[in-house]
């Protein structure tokens, strides 16, 4: 790495000298000091770390395993022996590493995909009156998940009335988080791509926005095969059988999905994270293990 000199109003800021070692109690490393030659300021190879200033940096790679696997945050905490509240700051620092990890991941691919599939899912945030749905694109050949986008939808059904009048209005922002999608997976898709989807209304206007020359084959919504598992189909066949087991595998390893469990999001912001640390540790770690014991 090209160490310079964190000081911003510094002239020469190239090649600081090296100012011997701390040993950093938390994780037991010791760390490479420095001292610029020009401004006199003094730093050390952990400055420049995501992770400066955290005091429990050790926990960071077990808990993106522990998220990933179906573990409540409290019990992360529990199962990790630090605080609820560290494991609560850390969730919004994994979801940007991860989320920068994504995109290095994904650059392998771009250009490259021909067959997509996308389908949303519907979860909930607190009460089954404020739903949000997540708009999930997956590549069929490769397995890998391309995007995942939470955006908050009104209630619908025979609950739209209740909702209204204990919540109010609730904005539709299910268009923002589909344009957030597509800008995403229009640099990984090859120019003549085939994307698969359900008859979902707003699917069409958007693949002919962000993917020109695509090809699009919708498919009718078929029933389900086990009662509360809506996404495993019963057919023979199933035309939309990698995005719907994509879904299944979100459902069954980020808690909070799972249907009528304990576990809600309270704050979206917060699900994207956790769904951003769940598709790197899919696509990067799960994935590449499986296909390797094919
Ligand atoms: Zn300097």
């Amino acid at each position: 790495m090209n160490i310079t000199c964190p000081n911003k109003s510094c002239a020469f800021p190239q090649n600081p000298s090296r100012d011997g070692f701390f040993r950093r109690k938390e994780d037991s490393k010791s760390i490479q000091r420095y001292r610029c030659k020009a401004c006199g300021e003094r730093f050390s190879s952990a400055t420049f770390s995501d992770a400066y200033w955290q005091k429990r940096r050790r926990i960071n790679g077990t808990l993106m395993k522990l998220l990933s696997s179906n573990v409540s945050q409290r019990r992360a905490a529990v199962f990790l022996g630090v605080s609820r509240s560290t494991v609560e700051r850390r969730v919004p620092f994994l979801g940007r590493r991860c989320r920068r990890l994504n995109e290095l991941h994904l650059k392998k691919i771009a250009g490259k995909v021909h067959n997509i599939q996308i389908d949303d899912l519907i979860t909930k945030e607190n009460s089954k009156l404020k739903p949000l749905t997540i708009s999930v694109a997956v590549d069929e050949k490769r397995r890998t998940i391309l995007g995942l986008e939470v955006s908050q939808i009104p209630a619908f059904g025979h609950l739209a009335h209740l909702a209204r009048r204990k919540y109010g209005l609730r904005k539709d922002e299910h268009n923002h988080g589909l344009t957030r999608l597509f800008r995403k997976i229009a640099p990984l898709a090859a120019p003549e791509v085939l994307v698969k989807s359900d008859e979902h209304r707003r699917y069409p206007y958007f693949i002919l926005k962000y993917l020109h020359r695509a090809k699009h084959e919708t498919f009718l919504s078929e029933r389900a095969c086990v009662a509360g598992q809506g996404e495993l189909k019963k057919l023979r066949f199933d035309p939309l059988f990698m995005v719907n087991h994509t879904c299944a595998t979100l459902r069954a390893n980020v808690n909070r999905l799972i249907r009528k469990t304990w576990c809600t999001t309270k704050d979206p912001l917060r699900l994207q994270d956790h769904l951003d640390i769940f598709m790197y540790y899919y696509n990067a770690v799960l994935l590449p293990q499986e296909n390797h014991q094919c």
